[in-house]
């Protein structure tokens, strides 16, 4: 027997039919013996909805007034399917946040958990029963609701998992797993059978977007086993894990792409401590995040050039700011908006050599130029012409053997 947290999101949810399906799997997992405590996400739609209507009063609307409101989309879920679960015979009850009470801090709608009482909840799953928890959403200090930022029903779950000292979280979504590249651009895509926190959270900040990284990060903190599944197959999924509970047969574990960037470059910024500080000061100071950074070593030891990536929504933006930084003096200012990053990643490449060469020989094989460099301990990233994103991800996916 073990004991789980099991959490839907919104697509596993989004109607009744879907509730009662996503019902009968609990069942499923509670006549095999194992305690359950499920949470919920709102019903596909339904928080972007209100969102919406928030701004269609105020496009400034009061935050707190925000938190109740969005609140009220995991709330009707976890009435529903507590109710679906008893109409299957199964003992449950809905527990909002307020009623364990989940305790979060920080800013309304973006908290954070720092505790959920657990005692009750045990009690209750010990005697048999389903506990049904809306995800998403706590309660402050100060007795308001509040909420943990969008796709935040992950971090409830894996919160609950651990404060309930669950054997793991489930996370069911509308994809089977974590594959090797997105599907969409790969047929030859493979779904991953175990993948680390750490490789887990290089891909999600890539683009692979299957659980809020935030989560992840918490899971890894606390080593909390988490499989994502599907609610539609009934295929195995990905077990996301800590990395001494895998064995790499393969350097690299997947091919990630992001083509959302922009790039910039600086010519002629003068060459002596403190300009590079002074190009980032305004960007960080406007919460623009920065990504890749190039200095080239001068020729003269007076000027240089400095090119570096963005989100390509921040482009016009941090260019206005560029432009009208004080002393910060430049020969020209120039950007290009189609590029791509793709990269590859892999715990395996820590103890493996020759990756980033691999890398680098396939790309030239197929003719595509590399703009920027950038690695980190287990991810290798290139920035190159949007044009080449699938080219590339196909020769990589294909050199790294992953197809
Ligand atoms: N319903 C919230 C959202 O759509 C939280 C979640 O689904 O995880 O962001
Ligand atoms: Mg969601």
């Amino acid at each position: 027997m073990s004991k789980i947290v099991v959490k839907f999101g919104g697509t596993s949810v989004a109607n009744t039919e879907r509730i009662s399906n996503a019902a009968r799997l609990i069942k499923e997992k509670i006549s095999k013996g194992h305690q359950v405590a499920v949470v919920v996400s709102a019903m596909a739609g339904v928080t972007n909805d209100l969102v919406k209507k928030s701004k269609e009063i105020d496009e400034k609307f009061d935050l707190q007034e925000y938190d109740a409101l969005l609140a009220s989309g995991e709330q009707a879920t976890s009435a529903l399917f507590s109710g679906a679960l008893k109409k299957l015979g199964i003992k449950s009850r809905s527990w909002q946040a307020w009623q364990i009470p989940i305790v979060t801090e920080g800013f309304h709608s973006n908290s954070r958990i720092v505790s959920i009482e657990t005692e009750r909840l045990n009690k209750y799953m010990n005697e048999g029963e389903v506990p049904v928890i809306p995800g998403f959403q706590g309660i402050t200090s100060e007795m308001r609701l509040s909420t943990l930022g969008r796709g935040g029903s992950d971090a409830s779950a894996v919160a609950l998992a651990k404060c309930l000292g669950a054997d793991y979280c489930e996370i069911y979504t509308d994809v089977d797993g974590v594959y090797t590249t997105n599907p969409a651009i790969n047929p030859k895509a493979k779904k991953i059978e175990k993948i680390s926190y750490e490789e887990m959270l290089e891909m999600a900040s890539l683009g692979a977007k299957v659980m809020q990284s935030y989560s992840v990060q918490n899971a890894m903190m606390n080593n909390v086993d988490i499989y994502v599944r599907s609610t539609f197959t009934n295929n195995e999924g990905t077990k996301i894990t800590s990395d001494q509970k895998i064995s790499y047969e393969n350097v690299v574990s997947g091919v990630a792409y992001s083509k959302d960037d922009a790039k910039i470059t600086l010519e002629g910024v003068d060459d002596r401590p403190g300009v590079a500080a002074n190009i980032f000061e305004p960007l960080y100071k406007n919460n623009i995040n920065v990504d890749m950074i190039v200095q080239n070593i001068s020729l003269d030891q007076k000027k240089t050039d400095v090119t570096f990536t963005i989100k390509r929504e921040d482009l016009k933006k941090s260019i206005e700011l560029l432009n009208k930084q004080p002393n910060l003096k430049f020969e020209k200012i120039s950007f290009d908006e189609k590029v791509a990053k793709v990269s590859i990643i892999g715990a395996g490449m820590i103890t493996h050599p020759g990756v980033a060469f691999r890398m680098f020989k396939s790309l030239s094989e197929n003719n595509i130029n590399i703009m920027i460099i950038s690695t980190s301990e287990i991810k290798i990233s290139v920035l190159i012409n949007e044009d080449n994103t699938q080219k590339a991800v196909v020769a990589l996916h294909s050199e790294f053997k992953l197809d």
